[in-house]
């Protein structure tokens, strides 16, 4: 058996949730980069398969038996405004289920046009597939939930953006896809059955535990805060901007979804914003809070009508859930925080100390990932910022602090949340611009410096360095 059969759960949702269709075949594929630690790790190592049959296979020239395709339909606001989107240019090839026991969709990005295009080409570039290969894998690799990347090959075929681009198609793992915008386009339709069937189904996949609860769509709403604010969490722990917080783009399995115009922060800038097209910084880093919370209030507006109390006691019920969002993610943030600093539980009392700091590192541009890995060495690094007196003026008020603690925990605790290397955006870019022209060494070392980001090692030197001035990277284009 070289392909396993793929199941098919969510087609089992109202037909308005799908469209049924095969990938768009492609003139001469080639296979990019092939995940085989994931392969093997999800049971998919097509083993038994010579490469030009995987090649056929990942470029959707080859439907395996049994596989039934789909596009998903769903809305979304984007910036702000209510859109009707879908898969423009994914589809999901079945679900797998892996030797462990969990359902991952198989999905398939660039595969070409479907019902939901628009006016789009179905189609993606070579650049931004690997730009959501590596950094979705650097994300798992820093333990942060997230989409994974199979493969990525090439199409033979040109793309019309900007300029003329190389066609690529990725294969990407999710544990699903469904999205707070696939609940604002279910409240669409008059009859609520279509929003309970898909309320009923994410349960059943994602929160079993809610099976039990009386009222579904609040203990859903609930639940949905939690795993949010804790994404949000680990993003703001590693400088991390999605770039493109849509609500199209937060999926409800908690992972992170749709690498974009996504980058990693350098030197330390709450407003910092990457998306060429995020002209107000909707999207800034500091945003994201506000942000998850505000695209949690289109999942409660969605759910309403299946809350069986009368409206004026539904809404103020819902209120309630999401004014909670801030408590609990300030309650996460601190505790993170804290950790980052070597402290096992931040108290309210530590919040100064550490936002102390960051507007410390705010003021002498200090790099945010380099800052916080140096604080849990031995020894600070021989640099002029630590030696400044407004740093050592905070480091002994930290060093008051971190007496109460376990030394030895303190350092293992902050080792373990601080990384010593992500990918950084000029890093990103130069393999990205490397591998358009055909090398792939670049990504490759960027892609393997990744892998245990925790780790020191003197082979991540070249990438634990801010960009210089002339390498920075001010925007990533959504030229997708
Ligand atoms: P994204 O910004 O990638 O989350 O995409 C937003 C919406 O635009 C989704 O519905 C995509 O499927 C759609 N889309 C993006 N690029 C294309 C394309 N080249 N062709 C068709 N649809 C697209
Ligand atoms: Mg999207």
């Amino acid at each position: 058996m070289a392909f396993p059969r793929l199941e098919n759960s969510f087609t089992e949702l109202p037909a308005v949730f799908f469209s049924r269709l095969s990938p768009t075949p492609v003139r001469e594929p080639e296979l990019v980069i092939f995940n085989e630690k994931l392969a093997d790790e999800i049971g998919l190592s097509l083993s038994g398969m010579d490469e030009e049959e995987r090649t056929e296979l990942l470029s959707g020239n080859l439907v395996p038996d049994g596989a039934e395709p789909f596009a998903q339909a769903y809305a979304g606001h984007q910036f702000g405004n209510f859109t009707m989107l879908g898969d423009g240019r994914a589809l999901v090839l079945g679900e797998h289920l892996t030797p462990s026991g969990r359902r991952l969709d198989l999905q398939f990005k660039g595969s070409g046009r479907t019902p939901y295009s628009r006016s789009g080409d179905g189609r993606a570039a070579l650049g931004p597939m690997l730009r959501e290969y590596v950094v979705s894998e650097a994300m798992h690799a820093l333990g942060i939930p997230t989409t994974r990347s199979l493969a990525v090959v090439a199409t033979g075929e040109t793309v019309y953006r900007e300029s003329e681009l190389p066609g690529a198609i990725l294969t990407r793992t999710a544990s699903s896809h469904i999205r707070v915008g696939t609940f604002e386009f279910a409240s669409l339709h008059e009859d609520k059955a279509i929003t309970q069937a898909l309320l009923d189904y994410l349960i059943r996949r994602h929160f079993p535990a809610i099976e039990e609860r009386e009222n579904k769509p609040i203990a859903l709403l609930e639940a949905a805060i939690e795993q949010q604010a804790d994404l949000i969490t680990h993003w703001m722990r590693v400088g991390f901007i999605h770039g493109v917080m849509n609500t199209d783009n937060m999926a409800l399995s908690g992972e992170t979804i749709d690498y974009g115009p996504c980058a990693f922060m350098d030197a330390f800038a709450p407003d910092t914003v990457f998306s060429s097209i995020d002209h107000k910084g909707r999207y800034a880093y500091a945003n994201q809070p506000l942000i998850a919370q505000w695209n949690l209030a289109r999942l409660a507006e969605s759910l309403l009508p299946l809350i069986e109390q009368p409206r004026d006691e539904a809404i103020p019920l819902v209120e309630e859930k999401l004014n909670g969002f801030e408590q609990v993610y300030k309650a996460k943030w601190l505790a993170m925080m804290g950790n980052k600093l070597g402290l096992a539980e931040a108290k309210k009392e530590d919040e100064s100390l550490i936002t102390d700091l960051l507007d410390w590192m705010h003021q002498n541009k200090a790099d945010f990932t380099n800052t916080f890995r140096d604080l849990g060495r031995p020894e600070l690094p021989d640099d002029e910022l630590y030696a400044s007196e407004s740093f050592q003026t905070w480091q002994a008020r930290w060093q008051a602090r971190l007496g109460e603690e376990e030394l030895d925990s303190s350092l293992a605790l902050m080792h373990s949340v601080n990384p010593s290397v992500i990918p950084r955006n000029h890093k990103v870019e130069e393999g990205l611009q490397a591998a358009e022209s055909g090398d792939l060494k670049p990504f490759r070392n960027l892609l393997e410096a990744l892998e245990k980001p925790y780790e020191d090692g003197d082979h991540l030197t070249p990438y634990q360095s801010p960009p210089k001035p002339e390498e920075k990277v001010l925007q990533t284009f959504c030229g997708t």
